[in-house]
């Protein structure tokens, strides 16, 4: 009895925790993309969490960069597409490090803070993040996105480009120079209505009057409610739109707003916003998440969905660049 209780443990054992970590292993070692791991430049990676620096073979670091950047549920030519972005961000990254190191990390190539680089995880946070089954699912997958385009990056005229993407547009990219204000050739505005599918293509955000005179420095309390209300109310008003449907200047109290600062300031998901008064309340109502300008992952989503592979999905949303290996 006690015999077999102890062959019951062992099995138990066995079918618990060694199997699931052979199976973890074993996908390593049959996949042939995992080859590629290994090969290829290195890159420093400063982890904000931590404040080590690690260095990583390019390939690999680009796995946990396409988990972290998009979901892992997407279609599979979508991943590729933004694997070869991460992997054009990460090599033009290194270059630049070369001669003049970033200010915020010079013993480093690049950070995991999204906002500063680029979003990376390390496997150990995916295992947790997924679960044993979608790890399995999810880490095959996105390997296969990264090796597929193994060493292709994007260019224009020879360069490598700023391959910047957002999550959701509002059906139109937004060009560079209505954000940032100067033109930059491939970051033109193009049609991308698969976003309207998006789970985060609407999105609202509320604040008493009180808080935005806090964030804004501004006084509307004293106000009438009508001078808030678009679009006639003159106190708060849009006071010209980019051609894409986006704020391009607001005017708030006594003060006036790019809609990118605007954005900052308030956390809206995007530039093309409206908004509604009630009582002491505004509820502003944004289309699209992120600058919106470059690739839209929900937009290569849907065109992947629609059958185009990553090349085209690429040469939708960076017009005019080149596909190269390096
Ligand atoms: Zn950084």
């Amino acid at each position: 009895m006690r015999r077999s209780l102890g062959i019951l443990l062992i099995f138990i054992f066995a079918a618990v925790i060694v199997l699931p970590s052979l199976i973890i292993e074993g996908v390593k070692f049959w996949r042939p993309e995992a080859r590629v791991v290994g090969k290829g430049p290195v890159v420093r990676l400063a982890v904000n969490q931590t404040g080590e620096i690690k260095l990583l073979p390019l390939e690999e670091y680009l796995v946990g960069v396409v988990a972290a950047e998009m979901p892992a549920n997407f279609e599979l030519e979508a991943l590729k597409a933004q694997a070869v972005a991460a992997r054009t961000y990460t090599l033009k990254k290194i270059n630049t490090a070369k001669s003049k190191p970033d200010a915020k990390h010079p013993q480093a190539d690049v950070c995991t803070d999204a906002a500063h680089c680029q979003a990376w995880v390390p496997e150990s946070a995916l295992r947790r993040n997924w679960g044993l089954f979608n790890y399995l699912r999810y880490k095959g997958k996105i390997r296969q996105a990264v090796a597929a385009t193994g060493g292709l990056v994007l260019t224009y005229r020879g360069e490598l480009i700023e391959p910047v993407y957002h999550s959701t547009s509002n059906g139109r990219t937004e060009s560079a120079e209505a954000v940032w204000g100067y033109n930059i050739p491939y970051l033109q505005s193009v049609p991308s209505p698969w976003d309207r599918d998006s789970p985060r293509y609407r999105n609202t955000l509320t604040f008493t009057l009180g808080q935005l005179e806090q964030k804004l420095g501004v006084e509307l309390k004293a106000l009438p409610a009508a001078a808030l209300i678009p679009p006639r109310g003159e106190a708060m008003k849009v006071l010209e739109y980019t051609p894409t449907g986006r704020v391009k200047a607001v005017k708030i109290g006594s003060k006036t707003f790019t809609g990118p600062d605007l954005r900052r300031l308030l956390g809206l998901s995007s530039t093309d916003f409206t908004w509604q008064v009630e009582g002491d309340k505004i509820t502003f109502i944004s289309v699209g998440n992120g600058h919106g300008v470059g690739l839209s992952q929900y937009g290569a989503n849907g065109m992947a969905k629609e059958g185009k592979n990553f090349v085209e999905i690429l040469s939708h949303y960076y017009p005019g660049t080149r596909l190269e290996k390096r």
